[in-house]
């Protein structure tokens, strides 16, 4: 079987070409949207991501602030410098970058981030009001995954789709969104007793655990669908997903690519997010 390369690049393209026109009314208007990217750790690896994000913040239009707190910053500091960001008139978006340092999680700080701002979806409020139907923003790359599906006319009424992750920024309001479009959802993560036995099963397979090569042939049935979420970094230092491309090849009908996947999709709704809270802060 022909696999299709489940590329993002277009989309995000489109989604981006939006962005920019919308970025550049609000500036015409008064003020570009601002992002406010809040660091808490020395992580090679998000300090990269923080840099690509400004960079496509940059290419949009969107003002972007880096408030680097230090890796050994305290869950009060990362809280006060979340509601402080909340309440400034100047601060259109939020994004509170992870890893946090040693010893405190997202959910310690999350609920810090005001749910107008929370362009990432990550606040307890904003992930209630996705698992409640309600307006709100959603987890970028959640969105993405299903962005994704659709621009590839991929349908999901009706099919069933097993998520392996179950986190509370990917796996968990990925299934959400997944019920919201009347699809089957299974859950998987690594107390599931046997992966493979549940993904075989599956129409759709979603890869959202960071473990490299996690699915492999074994654990997708002919014809079916395989999105890789996962960006890992590789012994030889290059980004890879969750899924054994290999093995997956020939087997899946459709297989996003790592990188160029779910990757750039989840960027470009990310900026879009933040010229959406611009646009409603704007309005009020
Ligand atoms: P987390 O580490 O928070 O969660 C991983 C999930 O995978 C957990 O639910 C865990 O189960 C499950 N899991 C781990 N090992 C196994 C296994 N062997 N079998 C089944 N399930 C397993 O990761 P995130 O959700 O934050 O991210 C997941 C991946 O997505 C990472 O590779 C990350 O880099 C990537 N990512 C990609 C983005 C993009 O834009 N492309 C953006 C954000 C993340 P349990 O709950 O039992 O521990």
């Amino acid at each position: 079987m022909d696999t299709v390369s489940l590329s993002g690049k277009e989309l995000a393209a489109a989604i981006n070409a939006d962005t920019k026109d919308r970025a550049a009314a609000l500036t015409d208007r008064g003020a570009p949207p601002r992002l406010a990217l809040i660091v808490a750790n020395d992580d090679p690896a998000s300090a990269w991501y923080v840099n690509s994000l400004r960079k496509a913040a940059e290419r949009l239009g969107i003002a972007c602030d880096t408030v680097d707190l230090g890796a050994d910053a305290s869950a009060d500091a990362i809280r006060q410098e979340l509601a402080a960001r909340g309440t400034d008139g100047a601060t259109d978006a939020i994004m509170l970058q992870t890893p946090l340092p040693s010893g405190i999680t997202l959910e310690d700080v999350s609920s810090a981030i005001v749910a107008t701002k929370d362009v990432d979806g990550v606040s307890p409020l904003s992930l209630g009001l996705l698992a409640a139907g309600l307006d709100g923003f959603v987890p970028a790359t959640s969105e993405a995954v299903v962005e994704l599906l659709k621009h590839h006319d991929i349908p999901l009424s009706g099919r069933h789709v097993v998520v392996v992750g179950r986190s509370n920024i990917v796996g968990k309001p990925l299934a959400q969104l997944l019920l919201a479009e009347d699809a089957t959802v299974t859950v998987c993560h690594s107390r599931t007793a046997d992966l493979a036995a549940v993904t075989v099963t599956a129409d759709i397979v979603v890869a959202a655990a960071g473990r490299i090569g996690l699915v492999s042939g074994k654990h997708v049935r002919d014809g079916a669908v395989v999105v890789d979420v996962g960006t890992n970094e590789a012994p030889d230092g290059k980004i890879v997903g969750d899924v054994d491309a290999e093995a997956a090849r020939g087997k899946a009908a459709g297989l996003s690519p790592v990188p160029g996947g779910v990757g750039p999709v989840t960027t470009a709704l990310l900026m879009r997010h933040v010229v959406v809270a611009a646009e409603n802060a704007r309005m009020s």
